[in-house]
């Protein structure tokens, strides 16, 4: 009996890589920079799209990763390019150390850090936590409500601003990342609360002022709370705030029995920060409970993460 030869398979196409050549114009990465923004910068300089970059051919594959790709387009060292944008370092694990945190959070670079590397455009890099809002070495806030490169902030006017970064710096030295952003975010919350009572804002309204005077606020009211102008003027009082939050003594006492604390906590409070009017019948215990939980919601974070310093 004669068998039916199986069919033949169909005959693919060979493969045939697309080999990608160096681009005319060669871009430095910016240290610590998104994958996104020096492809689009690479692209731009080019006059292309980054889409085009990574996909040369609708038709053939290329079979490079993206280090090689760009490492081949741009003309850069691998370790250049490896070093400066964290989103490469998994293909070159022998290179550097991959980051600590993926690159979730990205924020503008500062304006006079891209001048003086020698770049232009807008510059996008991962953002180290989320309190980091000034370029210290150029007094420049980069961050937080900045919607465009533009729209930074020159701090010359308020220089407490910058060492108000400085002392959020020690303290995640001392702290720790983990524990320090916990109490930002914690206290940040409670800052606004006092802050919408109207407790707290004389401080914020005198820096304000001296803030619009060489620059120029663009867009909504600059009073607005979360204005970028706004944002800028309350962070020496709130990072003073996350100082004195962290106090272990606070701590001990806001732990203890609830009539020491209803006392002392508000009474020491008031000695950082003199509050602009006396709180009204329902603010005080308002104030009060929401100081005490606070500081025990700290406390017991600093239980849960090692090495947060000292948790008596
Ligand atoms: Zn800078």
């Amino acid at each position: 009996m004669k068998h039916p030869r199986p069919s033949e398979p169909v005959t693919s196409l060979p493969f045939t890589p697309v080999i990608a050549r160096p681009l005319p114009c060669s871009v430095t990465p910016f240290p610590n920079e998104t994958l996104g923004s020096y492809t689009r910068r690479l692209a731009a300089a080019n006059q292309t799209t980054s889409r085009t970059l990574f996909t040369p051919s609708r038709w053939l594959r290329c079979p490079l990763n993206e280090l090689e790709l760009l490492e081949l387009l741009s003309g850069q060292p691998r370790t250049t390019l490896v070093w400066a944008i964290p989103e490469l370092r998994r293909h070159a694990p022998g290179i550097a150390p991959a980051p600590r945190t993926p690159g979730v959070t990205t924020r503008f670079a500062c304006r006079r850090c891209i001048w003086q590397s020698g770049g232009a455009g807008t510059v996008h890099v991962h953002a180290r936590t989320h309190y980091d809002n000034v370029c210290v070495r150029h007094g420049i806030w980069h961050s937080d409500g900045v919607e465009t490169l533009d729209q930074q902030i020159d701090l010359a006017p308020a220089p407490e601003v910058i060492r108000a970064q400085l002392t959020l710096d020690r303290l995640e030295q001392r702290r720790g990342e983990a524990f320090v952003a916990e109490c930002y975010r914690q206290c940040e919350r409670v800052w606004l609360a006092l802050e919408t009572r109207g407790l707290v804002r004389s401080e914020v309204d005198d820096l304000l002022r001296r803030l619009c005077e060489p620059n120029t606020p663009t867009g909504p009211d600059p009073l607005a709370p979360f204005h970028r102008f706004r944002r800028v003027a309350r962070f020496p009082q709130l990072v003073r705030f996350v100082v004195w939050a962290v106090s272990p003594s606070l701590r001990r006492v806001a732990r203890s029995a609830w009539e020491a604390a209803d006392h002392v906590i508000p009474a020491e409070f008031e000695r950082a920060f003199p509050l602009d009017h006396r709180p009204r019948s329902t603010t005080g215990p308002w104030m009060c409970d929401a100081l005490i939980n606070l500081l025990k919601r700290i406390d017991s974070h600093a239980q849960l993460i090692p090495g947060s310093g000292p948790a008596t």
